[in-house]
């Protein structure tokens, strides 16, 4: 299972049931330093991925902004 874990917040914002390395997620095609960077708990049965939500991004990603 992946965890989606907001690295500033610490909110979960999602999970996925399945494995980290599956292709569609794309973190297996990460450069390992990446991998080191968001993932944690690798080894174990599940992986937390930390990034950011849309509450903490720099730039909220809003989909009416493209069209204004
Ligand atoms: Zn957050």
């Amino acid at each position: 299972m992946v965890i989606y874990l907001c690295r500033r917040c610490r909110q979960i914002i999602g999970r996925y049931e399945g494995n980290w390395d599956e292709p569609i997620l794309g973190l297996s095609k990460l450069r390992p330093e990446w991998q080191k960077e968001l993932m944690e708990g690798t080894n174990t049965d599940w992986v937390q991925v930390n990034i950011l939500c849309d509450d903490c991004l720099p730039i909220p990603f809003d989909e009416g902004l493209w069209y204004n």
